[in-house]
């Protein structure tokens, strides 16, 4: 179904290694293309997992040389996980050259800002995700589920990614059920009202792996309920690992396209 993977993170963000290791490691696999996606900078706010945003035109440059180098073997493409943050970054934001990228992806891991003026990231479990959902949503869950799918529909609309990056990333603060049941209604109509945002989009929507295999006995990104919805909608797909490591380079894929064949989606888009 799809012999590429567009979803890769190196040294250059958070990634294990080189770019250069994940594109050998899609050769060895078989794979026709590898996109190269760091975490974009952020303005203003240096992040862990973020490059740097003096490290962007060694990146782009990086890439070019790595283009031309693996001609004939393998298509390399360059792009970003470009973050959405009001204000702040999205995946047209002007300091990322036009001509830069093959494709982008949009994705949201930060919502809003804690007391100490530093982003607040949800991802970071731990004490960290209690006390900014304490300081930034006051320790209302459902209203920070909320401001996370209206990121994600503003994103679309107005600043439209080429690939919606892992759609509902959201559950991760939710593993056990431990906030709310995906089946209850507020959650289904976020679900509903995002989809049809990303139908009506130039977008597609990524099926991301890594919570198959970075966290066990999840469901991809999205729920398995979502791409059954998401098939009903015409909504165009591509599948995606979030490698970090280059081990991760196609994980997944195989055990997933079986799925989306019975759901009945036929293809998916290449880049
Ligand atoms: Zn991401
Ligand atoms: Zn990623």
């Amino acid at each position: 179904m799809q012999n590429a993977n567009y979803h890769t993170h190196t040294h250059f963000s958070d990634g294990s290694s080189a770019p250069e290791d994940y594109i050998e490691k899609a050769i060895e696999l078989g794979l026709d293309s590898i996109g190269i996606s760091d975490h974009a900078p952020i303005p203003y706010h240096a992040q862990k997992w973020n490059m740097p945003m003096s490290d962007l035109n060694r990146y782009f440059e990086y890439l070019d040389v790595l283009k031309e180098r693996y001609v004939g073997k393998i298509r390399v493409l360059t792009s970003l996980e470009v973050d959405f943050i009001p204000n702040l970054v999205n995946p047209l934001s002007s300091f990322i050259p036009s001509n830069a990228l093959d494709y982008s992806i949009g994705s949201i891991h930060y919502l809003g800002e804690m007391k100490n003026g530093k982003l607040f990231g949800f991802e970071l479990l731990g004490s960290h995700l209690p006390k900014g959902l304490h300081e930034v949503f006051k320790g209302d869950v459902v209203k920070m589920v909320e401001a996370y799918y209206q990121n994600v529909r503003d994103m679309v609309q107005n600043f439209t990614p080429d690939i919606v990056g892992h759609l509902d990333r959201i559950k991760i603060i939710n593993r056990h059920q431990k906030y709310f049941e995906e089946q209850e209604n507020w959650y289904q109509d976020e679900i509903k009202e995002t989809l049809q945002v990303i139908a009506q989009s130039k977008s597609v929507m990524e099926i991301n792996t890594k919570g198959m295999y970075a966290i066990q006995d999840e469901d991809p990104y999205p729920s398995f309920w979502i791409l059954k919805k998401a098939f009903e909608l015409n909504i165009p797909i591509v599948l995606s690992s979030d490698a970090h490591k280059p081990d991760f380079v196609n994980t997944g894929f195989k055990e997933i396209e079986n799925t989306l064949k019975v759901i009945g989606y036929e293809s998916v888009t290449q880049f």
